[in-house]
C-alpha cells in the first residue's frame, strides 16, 4: 500500500517538476522573446526619434527658406507695388497724353479743312487774277487804241481850227456889190431875192443857198449854208 501512494506521489511530483519546468521554458522563451519585441521597438523609436530630428532640422530649414522666401515677396511686393503705383502714373499720363492727341488730331483735320479751304480760294483768285490781267492787258490795248484815236482827233480837230480861222477870216460881201448868183450867175430882182452863206459870207440865189448845216460849234441850230459850205461841212 505505501509504495503505492509512494508512487502516485513521486508521480505526482514528477509531473509538477515537469510541469515547473515546462512553464519556466515557456516563461524564459516568452522572455526572450519579449526582450527581442523590445530591442525592436527601441530600435525603431530610435530611428523614429533620429527621423524625428532628421524631419524637425528639415523643417526648421524650410521654414527659415520660406521666411527668406516670405521677406523677399514681401519686399518684391513692395517694389511690384511701387512700379504698379509708377505704372498707374504713367497710365494716367498715358491717357491725358491719348486725350491731347486726339485733340490734337481733331485740330489738325479743322486746320487741314482750312488749308484746303485757302488752297481752294487761292486757286479761285489765281484764276480771277489771270483774268483780271487778261481784261486789264485787253482795256491796256484799248486805251492805247483810244489813245491813239485821240491823238488822230487831237491832229484833225487842229487841222479843222486852221480851216475855221481861214473861214472866219473871210467876211461877208456887201449885198450892193453883188448883182448875181455867186454860183448860177442869176441876176437877182425883186423876186429873186440875195441870200447870204451863213459859213462863207458870199451872194447866192435861194435855189443855190437851201440847204442849212451847223455852221458854228457855239450854235446849235442850222444855219443857211451855200451848197459848197453844205458839202464841206457835211462831209
Ligand atoms: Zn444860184
Ligand atoms: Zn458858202
Amino acid at each position: 500500500m505505501k509504495s503505492y501512494f509512494e508512487d502516485i506521489s513521486s508521480k505526482a511530483t514528477y509531473n509538477i517538476q515537469n510541469l515547473f519546468c515546462n512553464t519556466t521554458e515557456s516563461l524564459t522563451q516568452a522572455n526572450q522573446t519579449a526582450d527581442l519585441q523590445r530591442e525592436n521597438f527601441e530600435k525603431q523609436i530610435a530611428s523614429l526619434e533620429h527621423e524625428l530630428t532628421n524631419t524637425q532640422s528639415d523643417l526648421e530649414s524650410r521654414t527659415k527658406k520660406y521666411e527668406m522666401q516670405f521677406l523677399a515677396l514681401t519686399e518684391n511686393l513692395a517694389t511690384v507695388r511701387g512700379e504698379l503705383k509708377i505704372a498707374h502714373e504713367k497710365l494716367v499720363d498715358f491717357e491725358q497724353i491719348k486725350r491731347e492727341k486726339a485733340d490734337l488730331q481733331g485740330r489738325l483735320t479743322t486746320s487741314q479743312d482750312e488749308n484746303r479751304m485757302f488752297l481752294e480760294r487761292s486757286l479761285t483768285s489765281e484764276s480771277r487774277n489771270e483774268k483780271l490781267l487778261l481784261e486789264n492787258g485787253q482795256l491796256a490795248k484799248k486805251n492805247s487804241d483810244l489813245e491813239s484815236a485821240l491823238q488822230e482827233l487831237a491832229g484833225e480837230y487842229q487841222n479843222l481850227q486852221i480851216h475855221t480861222n481861214k473861214l472866219t477870216q473871210r467876211r461877208w460881201l456887201n449885198d450892193q456889190d453883188v448883182h448875181e448868183c455867186m454860183k448860177c450867175n442869176q441876176l437877182f430882182t425883186l423876186t429873186q431875192r440875195k441870200h447870204h452863206c451863213r459859213n462863207c459870207g458870199n451872194i447866192f440865189c435861194d435855189t443855190c443857198s437851201s440847204k442849212t448845216a451847223i455852221v458854228a460849234a457855239a450854235s446849235k441850230k442850222p444855219q443857211r449854208v451855200c451848197d459848197q459850205c453844205f458839202k464841206e461841212l457835211t462831209s
